[in-house]
């Protein structure tokens, strides 16, 4: 069968031992930030951006698109983590909605937020275990692709000569 999607296969990327590591070594390492296959270089570039590559041993990770996941598996844990509490403390003391509100509302986006990025860097992981590479040639163009701002409105552009 040729429909399998194409892998990034380790060893030609690098002098690394073909195989990666273990999937919960690649969870963890992705979770603190690390590259998953050498826990050397960083993940993410600002917050959730995951970089192009990994600075020291060259894996793709910018073609690791995780996309709607890292929110998914985000919300579906923390939603496990506080709705019990949730429940909990309604049937045990009976707080007012609005007290329901001011309290688990801003507990949610913070523990989500805090969340965010260990899970995106755990699932950046996962998907290298699952061999899920965007390839090269379907990846979108760098978004900040001129370095220089353009002019507002060329007043008298012409066709591109040649
Ligand atoms: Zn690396």
């Amino acid at each position: 069968m040729d429909s399998q999607p194409k892998r990034w296969e380790p060893a030609r990327a690098s002098g690394a031992p073909a195989a990666l590591p273990p999937l919960t070594t690649l969870l963890a390492r992705g979770a603190r930030n690390r590259c998953p296959v050498c826990d050397g270089g960083p993940v993410f570039q600002g917050f959730l951006r995951v970089v192009p590559e990994c600075a020291q041993c060259h894996t793709p990770l910018g073609r690791l698109r995780a996309d709607d996941a890292p929110p998914y598996f985000t919300i579906f844990i923390v939603g496990h983590l506080l709705v019990p509490v949730i429940f909990w403390v309604e049937k045990a003391y009976e707080p007012p909605m609005w007290l329901h509100m001011a309290v688990w509302l801003p507990l949610f986006a913070v523990i989500s937020t805090l969340l965010l990025r260990p899970i995106k860097g755990a699932t950046v992981g996962l998907m290298l275990r699952l061999g899920l590479l965007t390839p090269e040639d379907e990846m979108p163009l760098p978004a900040p692709l001129p370095p220089a701002p353009l002019p507002a409105a060329p007043p008298h552009e012409g066709k591109p000569h040649g």
